[in-house]
């Protein structure tokens, strides 16, 4: 069927910004229950992912690389890794992961209770 190229790039653009930046902000030394919990969260935004075809190439990146969820490092990198590999599907050049640093900044400045961290 017919779609919208753009729209689904604006889509895909916001979506990505707003991914990275809960990875930012996930705390360094997760409890058990925040490590479900993103875990969680991760595979209902992928069934949820308003782009049917989307989030079916996006569930089977998340089968091929499961999710890691044990610190902020280990979850920001993963997810700097599985936006690559649609980069990498869509032909688009890869992103340095080595430059993530404070790109994904939440605006909420030391407001740590605010988000996981
Ligand atoms: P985007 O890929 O949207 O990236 C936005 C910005 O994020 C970039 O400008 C860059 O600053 C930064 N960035 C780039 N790579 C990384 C990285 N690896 N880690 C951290 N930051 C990075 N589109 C389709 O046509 N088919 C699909 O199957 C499809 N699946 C998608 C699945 C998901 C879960 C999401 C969120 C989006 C999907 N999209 C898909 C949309 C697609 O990924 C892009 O968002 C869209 O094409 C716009 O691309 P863009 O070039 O503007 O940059």
């Amino acid at each position: 069927k017919l779609g919208n190229e753009t729209v689904k790039a604006e889509l895909g653009r916001a979506t990505w910004k707003y991914f990275h930046t809960v990875m930012a902000r996930f705390p360094e030394k997760p409890t058990e229950d925040q490590k479900e919990a993103l875990r969680s969260y991760i595979y209902l935004f992928a069934r949820l992912y308003p782009c049917g075809e989307c989030a079916e190439h996006f569930m089977q990146h998340l089968s091929k690389y499961p999710p890691q969820v044990s610190s902020r490092n280990a979850a920001s990198g993963w997810a700097c890794f599985v936006h690559n590999e649609v980069n990498a599907m869509l032909g688009k050049p890869e992103f340095d992961c080595a430059n993530l640093g404070e790109f994904y900044d939440c605006g909420c400045g030391g407001d740590e209770e605010a988000g996981e961290g």
